[in-house]
């Protein structure tokens, strides 16, 4: 199943990918089932059940309709730094031992087909395209062996990255949440969609067309279910937490002369099976 959020005049609203196209509810709709955060929150077959209901709604189109994240306010989002070997080595660091972990905050997502904003102060303003693991169940020291289980399902990311910021202290959070950064979308896909751990899953950035980043997940140095076990030794994932799973090497910092993102860029990020994000790049106070 596909899930799209979206929203109307204030309304929220959840759409599912159909035979005959996108069909959704609103949340002034009687039979509304929830966003889904609400649905993840609710757990065993709540997710099925409303796609039944949002099934029978209203005809949607995704090109016209007000476009929101995912889930537009998760309560964590974790991104993993220097998890594919060859992104490592082209920043010049050593590989970890163990993955890196950074923030992200709720105002920087980006929806699908809306702008990514280049901050005033500076023009560093780098792509990174990822793949984004949404949990379905809560835990903590989520053995490896049982880590896939807490899947709910994926999307795809983002992770634009203000370069100079981010790289003022050893601690990146700062270039990293960004106020509309992070591109997150197009849409909601269940786990049984795609293969488990979504393994083998070949990942594409294009910068105006041009493909910059092309990985496959089974380059990862630590795979999902090691990214689930290794951060819930920490803390407790809840359903609708995000985790930002890492980019491939080709990112514009790491070449010669660099490649920034600069306004008037279209910046696209592809997944068989987990669609196309795709956004616009504006600079700040543009709009
Ligand atoms: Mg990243």
């Amino acid at each position: 199943m596909r899930l799209m959020t979206y929203g109307d005049q204030g309304r929220s609203g959840l759409a599912v990918q159909t035979k005959e196209g996108w069909r959704g509810r609103l949340s002034t709709d009687p039979d509304f089932p929830g966003d889904l955060m609400s649905l993840l929150k609710k757990g065993g077959d709540a997710l099925v059940q409303a796609c039944d209901v949002l099934g029978s709604g209203v005809s949607v189109d995704p090109d016209t309709v007000e476009r929101r994240p995912p889930l537009p306010n998760p309560g964590k989002i974790i991104c993993i730094g220097l998890n594919y070997r060859d992104h490592t080595a082209e920043v010049a660091f050593v590989q970890p031992d163990h993955p890196t972990v950074f923030t992200r905050f709720a105002n920087s997502l980006v929806a699908d087909g809306a702008p990514l904003v280049r901050p005033h102060g500076s023009d560093q303003f780098d792509f990174e395209g990822e793949v984004a693991l949404i949990i379905g169940r809560a835990g903590r020291r989520i053995p490896y062996a049982q880590a896939l289980d807490h899947i709910a399902g994926w999307s795809l990311f983002n992770d634009a990255s203000v370069r100079d910021w981010q790289f003022r202290t050893t601690q990146w959070t700062l270039g990293k949440t960004v106020d509309a950064t992070g591109g997150f979308g197009p849409w909601f896909v269940t786990a049984d969609e795609i293969a488990p751990g979504a393994a083998g899953i070949v990942l594409e950035t294009r910068l105006n067309g041009d493909v910059v980043q092309r990985a496959s997940t089974d380059d990862m140095v630590f795979d999902m279910a090691t990214l689930i076990a290794s951060v819930s030794e920490a803390l407790t994932l809840e359903p609708g937490d995000v985790i930002v799973t890492g980019t491939p090497a080709g990112v514009g910092m790491a070449r010669t002369p660099p490649l920034w993102m600069k306004p008037g860029d279209l910046v696209e990020v592809a997944a068989e099976g987990l669609g196309v994000l795709r956004n616009t790049v504006a600079q700040e106070g543009d709009d």
